[in-house]
């Protein structure tokens, strides 16, 4: 393997057992294979723990001794190395028959029983707009003659957000009030947002910085990646659809965004690569966005999906239903390191706890969507829901659910969690 790509370990190892007995069942996405990291808190506590998620149980890692802070940043800032060495400990301190167990066990709290936070202090956040068969079908909504741009192939296209409203899994947050125009033509009107959406995208969380002028190499970039969670950027389409030209989203956007709480390691992530490839007759990357490692193993293989509960599911105690699943490694176009790369290639800084989130990550088959603009065709095609409700927009009192697997023969199967918020109402007035 090449500098920057994880190397398989023992750590990996499919047998591997915990002497957290909920951690070894199949259907458990925190295996001791994972070792995902977030933030928790005693209800009842103000203060930020930091934990690693183990089974049904987070393992409090200053109570247990693994590092004498609560400062997520801190860990996020470790060199690749440092990060390996936590893993490593973290393994062995979790395997079943280890002798860490007794001590360990006072650290250990089930995971219903704390609340789960942002998994870090979110610094600057951009949103990329890496899925290809998205940018293409959305496209075709707004220009039916030239859905996808010609710089799509050649650039990483980004715009810069705003971490100020990014919140963690379980936060409802309100419909957003804004400017929208009816018809052409006519004038526009302020008020709630009718054409309410969700985004299913990755969130890629920035490890270590680099310093401003200083661009970050592509066979490098990989260091600078912490790890991913899952990211939901609701999107306001009546809003953005008035407001988009020239300059990008802004506040179409801004008003809310939710991301999961554990952040998965790039280390967890190894058994699930896969090289990158791009469609044939599709322009090779320019070099600075191309190397051999890239190319070998530059993708990742996780499995995503979205599932919409309504208001009136809920009162029937219905489950969450599947709208679509789709795979970032199929809707990707850039892999992680591009972005990076992409970023700091004009000396832009990166900081520890940035945020870069993929954007909306389609499948290449309609049913493979990550939004609902894409699902319902902008209205054309409602969503069928099995109680008869239908959706093309997201209803007051709607809850999404993102979930992401990774699974591949020989390996045990990991998964990121969730993440989930509900549509509140608008403000009044
Ligand atoms: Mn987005």
């Amino acid at each position: 393997m090449t500098a920057g790509m994880p190397w398989l370990d023992h750590t990996h190892d499919p047998a591997a057992q915990s002497w957290v007995e909920s951690a070894n069942l199949e259907a458990c996405e925190f295996p001791i294979q994972n070792l995902p990291f977030g933030r928790f808190r005693a209800s009842g506590t103000q203060e930020w723990r930091v934990g690693v998620a183990i089974g049904d149980a987070v393992l409090d890692l200053r109570q247990a001794g693994v590092i004498d802070h609560a400062d997520m940043r801190r860990l996020l800032g470790l060199t690749p190395n440092e990060r390996r060495a936590l893993r490593l400990t973290l393994h062995a301190g979790l395997m079943r028959g280890s002798e860490q167990e007794r001590l360990w066990r006072v650290a250990l709290s089930p995971m219903s029983q704390v609340q789960l936070g942002l998994p870090c202090d979110i610094r600057d956040y951009t949103d990329f707009y890496v899925g290809m068969h998205h940018a293409t079908a959305v496209g075709k909504l707004f220009r039916p003659e030239n859905p996808l741009l010609p710089n799509y192939k050649w650039v990483p296209i980004g715009y810069h957000g705003r971490a100020s409203t990014i919140f963690p899994s379980g936060q409802s947050f309100r419909r957003p009030h804004g400017q929208v125009r009816g018809a052409p033509g006519e004038a526009p009107q302020f008020g709630p947002s009718r054409r309410l959406d969700y985004e299913l995208e990755l969130g890629i969380i920035v490890g270590r910085p680099n310093a401003p002028g200083e661009p970050v190499v592509i066979a490098d970039a990989e260091d600078h990646v912490f790890g991913l969670a899952l990211f939901n950027d609701w999107s306001a389409r009546d809003i953005q659809a008035w407001e988009y030209q020239p300059l990008g989203p802004f506040l179409s956007k801004s008003f809310a965004s939710t991301i999961s709480p554990w952040i998965v390691t790039l280390e967890a992530l190894a058994p699930f690569r896969r090289p990158f490839v791009r469609p044939d007759g599709d322009p090779a990357p320019l070099p600075y966005l191309d190397c051999e490692a890239n190319r070998a193993a530059g993708a990742l293989d996780i499995e995503l999906e979205v599932r919409l509960q309504t208001q009136a599911m809920r009162a029937a105690g219905s489950q969450p239903e599947v709208l679509s699943r789709s795979n970032f490694a199929d809707a990707a176009y850039w892999t992680m390191a591009q972005l990076v790369t992409h970023h700091t290639s004009n000396g832009c800084a990166l900081s520890t706890g940035d945020l870069l989130g993929t954007g909306t990550l389609s499948g290449p088959e309609p049913q493979q969507a990550g939004s609902l603009l894409e699902l319902a065709q902008a209205g054309e095609t409602p969503v069928a829901l099995t109680n008869g409700e239908t959706r093309s927009v997201l209803h007051d009192g709607d809850t999404v659910v993102m979930r992401g697997f990774c699974r591949r023969a020989g390996f045990r199967s990991i998964g990121l969690g969730s993440c989930e918020a509900t549509v509140s109402p608008a403000r009044e007035g």
